[in-house]
């Protein structure tokens, strides 16, 4: 097994035209999947080749945010051929080699091997893969970091204290790694409520913003928490693929990170 591994990573490391960039967080539900496959699109509509891999054995949703649930990805010459999705966005999901709904129980190396598959894929003229971690600090993120090497991460958290302490210890681990991290995201920031039109802060405010000041970090920007984004996303219809609206928090965001 160890060989198969190393053949792997000479496959990789042939083809350093290709950039990983992990998008990882502290903690579960503070929008990474969401913001990954928002990245993936607005990155697409200007016209960069990227591709998502969905690492997130905890819960895998780029089948449905990026709306391929139903399709399964074939395999070429030993190699899996990423699923196309109607927002130019190839993906290969964790949730793709298993059946749907079924909870995945993996140990390490499992996991490990699945990821390797999943990067190793026929990724074709792909320049950029996003790839869409579990959250927090595993055995995931190690193989990932050690083994794929990322050009660099992005890191997730809402503005709330306990997620930003989280989301530091994320960032430590990427820093260990001499992975650099290429920005922080503040995902949640600020309601808008549709009914009354008042702004507050339901998980407070500018926290992400000073904790990526205090680590010499770019701060890549805010999201608002806005209904129409979890509708929109449930839906399969990123909100980055729109005109105006919420989608242009999202595709500023990737503007820093291309630029
Ligand atoms: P994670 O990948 O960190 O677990 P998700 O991206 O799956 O988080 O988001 C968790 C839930 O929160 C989803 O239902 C998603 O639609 C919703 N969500 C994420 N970001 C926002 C936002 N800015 N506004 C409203 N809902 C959001």
């Amino acid at each position: 097994a160890e060989g198969v591994d190393e053949v792997r990573v000479a496959t990789i490391a042939s083809r350093p035209e290709r950039r990983i960039v992990a998008i990882g967080s502290g903690k579960g539900g503070v929008g990474k999947s969401t913001l990954t496959a928002n990245l993936a699109v607005a990155l697409a509509r200007e016209g960069h080749k990227v591709g998502v891999v969905d690492a997130d054995i905890y819960g895998p949703s780029q089948p449905r945010l990026l709306d391929n649930e139903g399709e399964r990805p074939v395999a070429e010459n030993d190699k899996l051929v990423p699923v196309e999705s109607r927002w130019g966005v190839p993906v290969l999901s964790i949730g793709h080699l298993v059946e749907p709904g079924r909870a995945i129980a993996w140990r390490g190396p499992m996991a490990g091997r699945a990821l390797g598959q999943l990067i190793d894929a026929n990724w074709g003229d792909t320049e950029l893969l996003l790839v869409d971690l579990p959250p927090g600090t595993g055995d995931v993120q190690i193989t990932m970091l050690q083994r794929f090497r990322p050009a660099g991460a992005v890191i997730v958290s809402t503005p709330q204290d306990l997620a930003l302490i989280d989301a530091t210890r994320a960032m430590q681990m990427f820093e260990a790694g001499q992975i650099p991290v290429l920005g922080l995201v503040e995902n949640m920031a600020g309601y808008l409520c549709p009914h009354c039109g008042e702004a507050s802060d339901p998980f407070g405010s500018g926290g992400a913003e000073a904790q990526a000041l205090s680590r010499e970090i770019p701060f890549l920007g805010r999201i608002p928490l806005a209904p129409a984004i979890r509708e929109a996303s449930d839906a399969g219809t990123p909100p980055a693929a729109g005109e105006g609206g919420q989608g242009e928090a999202f595709r500023e965001i990737a503007r820093r990170l291309a630029a």
